[in-house]
């Protein structure tokens, strides 16, 4: 596995702006996760993991030590569980949702809506226990996972996905290390024949709402229950409002939009100018669901 150099991250995350890793490098199977870690501790370097990059604000100064994308980590396979009669699927993480999504819509499950609406990889959803915001189940990755392996110290350590913490848009009690393996599964007791429909319904439904031509790493706030961060960004008369090519978007306003050539600390600006609107006019505080990376 190569390790490079003073590698750019800006086309490695869906907002496309930040500066370079220090050290970089894509593991292929959880061997070579062992060898990035051993590297990172003969040279005494931080580790930054990066997945797909779609909820990541990567700073324009970088980001120091080795950053392990796992974009390459993948390997999945599926069987049936005859005895408990569900779908099982284990994958490394650096699987693409949308290949969950198939295996799901091949046996007609609602686990299909889910994927289906959520970009990045399947290590990435665990972290961020990602999840859609329609009332239907599953709507997160809280309800569909039972297991996760985490690599740290050299060693894999596995987790149930019960004796975890999971919270909106976060799961926790596994930290530190590197997620490298994810099982999931779910019932074959109620197949739903419709599911395709509902799939392409929901697609089409996200390009009418949300500015998908443009790079963004989707809702940039988490909703401040009971309110609606959208709302309240549309409400504070924010929709539109612009520092260089960072921008609130027009179509959405709980997505700040690249136009072309925004900087991160760009749009690290509109999120603090948004942040403060919001709490001067409403007295609500808004919190980040993008998670910053690198030296702010
Ligand atoms: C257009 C658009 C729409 C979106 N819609 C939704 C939505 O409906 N619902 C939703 O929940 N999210 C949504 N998102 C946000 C994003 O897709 C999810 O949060 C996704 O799960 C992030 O996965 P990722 O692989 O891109 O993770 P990244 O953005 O690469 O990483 C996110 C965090 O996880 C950590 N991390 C990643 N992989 C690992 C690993 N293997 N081990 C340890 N730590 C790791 C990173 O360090 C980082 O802190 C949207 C994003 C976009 C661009």
């Amino acid at each position: 596995m190569e390790f490079k150099e003073n590698h750019s991250l800006k086309n490695l995350n869906s907002w496309k702006v930040g500066g370079a890793a220090e050290y970089f490098c894509s593991p292929t199977n959880i061997q070579e996760c062992i060898d990035a870690h051993e590297f990172a501790k003969s040279k005494k370097l931080k580790i930054t993991y990066l997945g797909l990059g779609s909820n990541v604000l990567i700073s324009d100064q970088g980001i120091k030590g080795l950053v392990i994308s796992s974009r390459k980590l993948k390997n999945i396979e599926s069987n049936i569980n005859e005895k408990s009669n569900r779908l099982e699927i284990h994958c490394l993480a650096g699987n693409f949702k949308t290949e969950a999504l198939k295996l799901f819509l091949k046996h007609n499950l609602s686990p299909a809506l889910m994927f289906a609406g959520i970009p990045g990889d399947i290590g990435g959803g665990v972290y961020m226990n990602a999840g859609i915001s329609e009332k239907i189940l599953p709507r997160e990755f809280s309800e569909v996972v039972d297991y996760i392996e985490v690599l740290r110290d050299g060693k894999l350590h596995h987790f149930k996905a019960e004796d975890l913490e999971w919270s909106y848009r976060h799961c926790n009690g596994w930290q530190p290390g590197m997620i490298v393996k994810v099982g999931i599964s779910w019932s074959l007791d109620n197949p739903d024949l419709d599911i395709k429909n509902k799939v392409r319904e929901a697609n089409r439904t996200r390009m009418t709402k949300q500015p998908l031509d443009l790079p963004s790493c989707g809702s940039v706030f988490v909703n401040p229950v009971p309110h609606h961060s959208g709302k309240l960004i549309q409400d504070a008369g924010l929709k539109g409002f612009q520092i260089g090519d960072a921008q609130v978007s027009e179509k959405h306003a709980n997505f700040i939009v690249n136009l072309g050539d925004a900087s991160a600390s760009e749009i690290d600006s509109v999120i603090k100018h948004v942040q403060k609107t919001v709490f001067d006019k409403f007295q609500v505080q808004l919190s980040t669901e993008v998670r910053y990376l690198g030296d702010w």
